[in-house]
């Protein structure tokens, strides 16, 4: 069976290797039918000197298939049924999983696609407690989006954002797969959103999505705008995943009291901040990583709502890498998805 698997830094490779064994106890088998990428990807991809892998490994951290066949002890699943899969392989069994925050983990043994083989193969076996169904309605492709692109969302604006109906907030990037995500989501329950983006053409599919502000950070400065936008009083929430070329800005952006929920540093991981302007302020500053299982089924519910996905690119498995380059381009509007 077919598997795509990173061999060496920057190199893929479409490799054949063996079906696995029927499934063991409390597991099923998935046929992997669509693979969303995510930056987490094309970190993967180019390489992270002090990320402990081997090689060579199978990518894919985000996915939707169909069970082919369930093993001894599981009720809950049987051929057929359309699933996501969590993508990290939590003990089940600590403080943090009992509790439902998966992603806080204490034992977690890795990130499938990243430091453990991934989604990017025919057929795998999984825990299927570490196996979501999709509702009716969604389709593969959209539903591949539901575990990184739209949970994590969901756990940024939700859980650690508080985000409540009828709030500002500033959502960066907002025609990356994280950023459309979040703009529908914060739409959705009133709240007045404010983008950015880096060109006009995004500028025009930001507003149709529902924005109500877009700004276009080549040509102005936008922590400006978000000044002038909200009167001088900045927002409630920003949705950060940009980083070191953003994060001041970011908090000059935020009234006082204001929360930022940051997922991300793709511009840079380092920057500094004026300590005074935080305790002054009384910012909120939230680091977020993944999701739980609860919200990858919130985020499951909002799309059998109506909240879509927006998609890109779709590819087939041997041009993944062509997925990948769109998604390093910036020119990317929403998520690459990549069918089996
Ligand atoms: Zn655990």
């Amino acid at each position: 069976m077919r598997a795509l698997a990173l061999v060496a830094d920057r190199k893929l490779e479409l490799t054949d290797i063996a079906a696995p064994p029927p499934p063991g106890d409390g597991e099923v088998q998935i046929a992997v039918k669509a693979v969303a990428l995510n930056h987490l990807d094309v970190w993967g991809f180019r390489g992270m000197a002090f990320v402990k892998r081997k090689m060579p490994l199978v990518v894919g951290a985000e996915a939707a298939g169909e069970i082919a066949s369930v093993g001894p002890g599981v009720n809950n699943f049987k051929p057929g049924d359309r699933v996501v899969m969590y993508g990290a392989l939590t003990c089940g069994i600590c403080k943090a999983c009992r509790e439902g925050r998966d992603n806080l983990c204490e034992n977690v043994g890795g990130i499938m696609g990243f430091h453990v083989d991934g989604f990017a193969r025919d057929r795998l076996n999984m825990k299927a407690r570490l196996v979501v169904p999709v509702p009716d309605g969604v389709s593969m492709r959209d539903a591949a989006c539901a575990p990184i692109g739209f949970a994590t969302v969901q756990h940024m604006l939700f859980d650690n954002a508080r985000l409540k109906p009828g709030e500002t907030v500033l959502v960066h990037a907002g025609g990356s797969g994280i950023g459309t995500a979040a703009i529908l989501m914060a739409k959705a329950i009133g709240c007045t959103v404010i983008t950015t983006v880096g060109d006009d053409a995004k500028a025009a599919k930001a507003k149709e999505l529902g924005a109500d502000h877009v700004i276009n950070y080549r040509t102005e400065r936008f922590e400006g705008a978000v000044r002038k936008i909200t009167a001088k009083k900045g927002v409630d929430v920003v949705f950060e995943h940009v980083g070191a070329e953003t994060f001041n800005g970011s908090l000059l952006s935020l009234k006082r009291g204001g929360r930022l929920v940051t997922c991300g540093s793709t511009s840079g991981p380092t920057t500094t901040i004026n300590l005074m302007q935080l305790f002054q302020q009384q910012y909120r500053i939230i680091g977020s990583f993944g999701a739980s299982l609860r919200n990858i089924r919130e985020s499951l519910a909002k799309m059998a709502g109506g909240i879509r996905p927006i998609i890109d690119t779709e590819v087939a498995l041997q041009d993944f890498e062509r997925g990948l380059a769109r998604l390093e381009s910036r020119q990317v509007f929403g998520k690459v998805i990549v069918h089996f």
